[in-house]
């Protein structure tokens, strides 16, 4: 072998070299990714028409118009490009149901009564099952499954978890099979289903962050109240969605 040959060779292998290390390290990024999608889960929580100014809900919460509705839909359709499994709370009412203050003699709109001994808000009648209103706003191909919550007529069901009474929904089920360790909640209402599906995450064992500009609450007070007592709780509040940043959390 010539001097020069020789040096064309060595250039060749320290081609080979870098691109063994380039390819090496794409597959471990891909490998971390996935790992990460595998573990984490996303929940919306009720973005469904009754609660979104968009769709003229019975019980529109402020701030639900068009713009925070698609941007709902951008992240969410983003996250599930990103590999993460998409699962969604789904409000769905009896008629006869004890939230709903026309079930109630008497008793007005957002009135707080007593219920099976708990406060109970008496909310306008809202996502009835098989109705337009409830309706999720999502492209049903982004989502793994929908838990449905609030059907036993006697009581609410904030939380995407379990309902008032204590009944569970399948939700943990559905994410302890899948392997879920972490979820990334955010939707409607922050003060209501997202705190308490939240909360009820984190006593389950999750790892859990609540996306604060995805989400809306149905008051400033209240939505800020259960923004600290999630915090206080071990939720991850992040103002904004970092998809890139999800794994640090
Ligand atoms: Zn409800």
């Amino acid at each position: 072998m010539n001097g020069r040959s020789f040096k064309v060779m060595i250039v060749v292998l320290l081609a080979m070299s870098a691109l063994g290390g380039m390819v090496m390290a794409k597959t471990t990024k891909q490998a971390k990714a996935g790992k990460k999608c595998l573990d984490t889960a996303i929940i919306v929580v009720d973005l469904q028409g009754d609660f979104t100014i968009t769709e003229k809900g019975s019980l529109a919460v402020e701030g639900t118009d068009a713009t925070y509705v698609k941007s709902v839909q951008d992240a969410t359709a983003r996250l599930k490009a990103a590999g993460f499994p998409i699962y969604a709370t789904q409000d769905w009412h009896p008629g006869n149901h004890a939230s709903f203050y026309t079930n109630h003699p008497g008793k007005k709109p957002f009135e707080v009564i007593k219920l099976e001994g708990k406060d109970q808000v008496m909310w306008p009648p809202h996502c009835v099952q098989n109705s337009t209103g409830a309706k999720i706003l999502l492209d049903e191909k982004l989502l793994k499954a929908v838990v449905k919550k609030g059907m036993d007529p006697r009581y609410d069901s904030y939380s995407g978890f379990q309902d008032d009474g204590g009944k569970e929904t399948e939700m943990d089920n559905i994410l302890k099979k899948a392997g879920i360790k972490k979820v990334v909640i955010y939707g409607i209402a922050t003060d209501y289903c997202v705190k308490a599906t939240a909360l009820d995450a984190v006593s389950k064992g999750y790892k859990v962050i609540m996306v604060k500009n995805l989400s809306k609450g149905v008051a400033a007070d209240t939505s800020a109240k259960a923004i600290d007592e999630m915090k206080s709780k071990g939720v991850a509040v992040t103002d904004d969605l970092d998809i890139e940043k999800l794994e640090e959390i």
